[in-house]
C-alpha cells in the first residue's frame, strides 16, 4: 500500500491562484496539476466552488475538477464556502471537500458575513447533503484563522475548541487548523494540535495548513510533525501572497517543505527532483506571479539521499 509516513496536498490551484490578479488559463491549471500528480504529490486542492462573480478564477472549477478526477492516483480536493457552493461542488464530483470556518467572529462576518455559529449550522446543512450519498465524499472542517486574525488579533484556544468539537458533532472527517494570517509560532502550534487532540479524540483526523507570512511556515510544520500531524497544505513556490500585505509571502512552499521531509527521512512519496521541474514549467502561464523558496533556487545538496521510498 502506501509508504507515506505525511500526506501533503498541494494548494497552489486554489490558494495560491486565490490571490493572484491574473487568470490562469484552464489547460495551464490542468498541465500544472497533472505534472505535479506526476511527481507523486499525492493530493490537490484544485479550486473553490465559489461564485464566479465574486472570484473569476474558478469560472472553469467544475472542468478542472472532472479532470483532476481522471487522473489515477490522485486524491483532488475543493474548496467550499457555502451549501450552495457544496452542492454544486457534489454535483461535479467532488470526493473531499474543504469547508472553511472562521473561528475569528470577526474575519467570519467580513468573509462571509455570517457568524462562527451560523456557519457551522451550513456546515450541519452540508453534512446532511454528503450523508446521503451512494459513495460519501470526505467533508473536512477547516478552522480558519485558529492561531490568530488580522481584524480581531489573538484568537482563544477556548473558541478553538469549541469549533472543533462542533465541526465534529456536526459530521466532519476531520478537522483543519489553519493559520490564515502567518501569525502562528511552533510552540503555540504543538499546543494547540495537543489541546484540540486532547478534546477531540486521538483517533480524529486533524491536519495542517500553515501560511509563511512572517517566515515560520516550515518551523510551524515542523513543530506540528512533533505532535503527531501527519497531512499538510502547502503550495508550489509559495504561489499566494495575500492581496492586502503587498510583497507578503504566501503558503508554506511545497518543495521547501518537502526538501525538509525527505532529508529527515521522513516519506512523503514526492519526487523531489520532479517537483521542482514543475516549478520551473508551471508558472509560464502566469509571469507576474511570485514565487519564493529556497531549495529549487539553491539546487539540492550534494549526495542528497531521499527518505527509503526512492531507493
Ligand atoms: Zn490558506
Amino acid at each position: 500500500m502506501d509508504a507515506r509516513d505525511v500526506v501533503i496536498t498541494e494548494v497552489g490551484p486554489r490558494d495560491g491562484l486565490q490571490n493572484t490578479q491574473s487568470f490562469m488559463p484552464t489547460a495551464a491549471k490542468k498541465a500544472w496539476i497533472s505534472a505535479e500528480a506526476a511527481a507523486g504529490v499525492p493530493a490537490i486542492e484544485v479550486c473553490s466552488f465559489v461564485p464566479a462573480k465574486l472570484i473569476p478564477q474558478f469560472v472553469d472549477a467544475e472542468e478542472v475538477l472532472a479532470y483532476a478526477n481522471s487522473l489515477a492516483g490522485l486524491k483532488p480536493v475543493v474548496l467550499v464556502p457555502n451549501v450552495k457552493g457544496c452542492e454544486r461542488a457534489l454535483a461535479a464530483g467532488a470526493r473531499r471537500i474543504m469547508v472553511p470556518i472562521s473561528v475569528s467572529e470577526a474575519h467570519s462576518m467580513s468573509n462571509v458575513r455570517k457568524t462562527t455559529t451560523q456557519a457551522i449550522e451550513d456546515f450541519a446543512r452540508m453534512a446532511d447533503l454528503v450523508k446521503v450519498q451512494a459513495q460519501r465524499a470526505q467533508l473536512v472542517g477547516a478552522c480558519s484563522t485558529a492561531f490568530g486574525c488580522s481584524l480581531q488579533g489573538a484568537v482563544a484556544e477556548a473558541d478553538v475548541l469549541r469549533v472543533a468539537l462542533a465541526l465534529r458533532a456536526a459530521g466532519a472527517d476531520a478537522i483543519s487548523l489553519a493559520d490564515t494570517v502567518g501569525y502562528a509560532n511552533p510552540e503555540q502550534v504543538k499546543r494547540l494540535f495537543r489541546a484540540v487532540r486532547k478534546a477531540i479524540g486521538e483517533d480524529f483526523p486533524i491536519e495542517a495548513h500553515f501560511h509563511n507570512t512572517r517566515g515560520l511556515g516550515l518551523a510551524n510544520a515542523l513543530a506540528a510533525y512533533e505532535v503527531g500531524v501527519r497531512r499538510f497544505d502547502s503550495t508550489l513556490g509559495g504561489l499566494g501572497g495575500c492581496p492586502f500585505a503587498p510583497g507578503a509571502s504566501g503558503n508554506v512552499v511545497t518543495e521547501d517543505l518537502v526538501f525538509m521531509f525527505e532529508s529527515m527521512g521522513v516519506n512523503t512519496g514526492i519526487d523531489l527532483g520532479k517537483l521542482i521541474e514543475v516549478r520551473r514549467t508551471a508558472f509560464a502561464a502566469l509571469p507576474e506571479a511570485e514565487l519564493y523558496g529556497h531549495i529549487a533556487k539553491a539546487g539540492l545538496p550534494k549526495g542528497f539521499q531521499p527518505s527509503a521510498q526512492a531507493a
